[in-house]
């Protein structure tokens, strides 16, 4: 059985004052049934990892470099993030392969560069909406996944995926239970294929997810929980998904 994972994705939102709210009330709210993350800016890590040491909420970041130290400027490595207490670090979310021009190849060697540092990656994978509608979601999936499984071989097992259309990313419009279990089969089945453990390992949807829709697409058995931009930055709402994958 696999225990679902919800986790908040800030992106570049948030403020001293506001995240200390928004994390007291988040801490307040527990026991989840679930497992609860979230994923903040990168300067914000050290005081967020204050706030919720002892805590039932992970906390983790929202990209990491693919070197693990040198004369990268403006870089921050996997091993700073541990050093924070960071469990988890999104990878290849697509705002940073659309507006940093990261390649299949970038997410697999960050993703491999966040375990060899001890955070488990939560790799993201999702089309455009012309690719869906040009029937491309399969083939473009299992290409960005196909590069992260290539370089990481067995220890595939040790990632965590995140199914993330990007048609559905802060548009307002979420895939349907239907539509994202569909996606989430398919790459289940190249999970199995690539490590033992494929059947174990969870998938995540991200994309609109809301207090209203996400235990319909929670109950689907491939959705293993979610990533969630928006409504992670409102407390009542992240708690309300939260307690849905419960
Ligand atoms: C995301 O940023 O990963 C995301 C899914 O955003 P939203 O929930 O706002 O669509």
């Amino acid at each position: 059985m696999r225990r679902k994972l919800v986790v908040g994705n800030w992106k570049m939102h948030g403020s001293r004052a506001g995240n200390a709210e928004l994390l007291a009330a988040l801490v307040g709210a527990q026991p989840y049934g679930a497992d609860v993350a979230v994923c903040v800016p990168g300067v914000f890590v050290g005081e967020t990892a204050t706030q919720l040491t002892g805590s039932a909420v992970a906390w983790g970041a929202q990209d990491v470099s693919a070197h693990a130290q040198g004369a990268y400027t403006g870089e921050v490595s996997a091993s700073m993030l541990a050093e924070f207490g960071c469990r988890y670090v999104i990878v290849g979310h697509s705002e940073r392969r659309q507006y940093h021009a990261e390649s299949d190849e970038l997410v697999a060697a960050k993703a491999e560069s966040a375990l060899a540092g001890g955070i488990t990656p939560i790799v993201c994978v999702g089309e455009t909406l012309e690719e869906r509608d040009g029937a491309r979601t399969e083939a473009v999936v299992t290409r960005q996944l196909l590069a992260v499984t290539a370089r990481l071989g067995a220890r595939t097992s040790e990632i965590v995926l995140a199914y993330e259309p990007v048609w559905a990313i802060g548009t307002g419009r979420t895939a349907t239970p239907e539509q994202a279990q569909a996606v989430h089969a398919v790459l289940r089945a190249q999970l199995a294929a690539a490590c033992a453990s494929g059947a174990q390992m969870r998938i995540l949807y991200g994309g609109s997810v809301k207090g209203d829709n996400a235990r319909l697409l929670f109950a689907m058995p491939d959705i293993d929980g979610g990533l969630i931009g928006g409504a992670s930055l409102k407390a009542a709402e992240f708690i309300a998904i939260c307690r849905a994958a419960s």
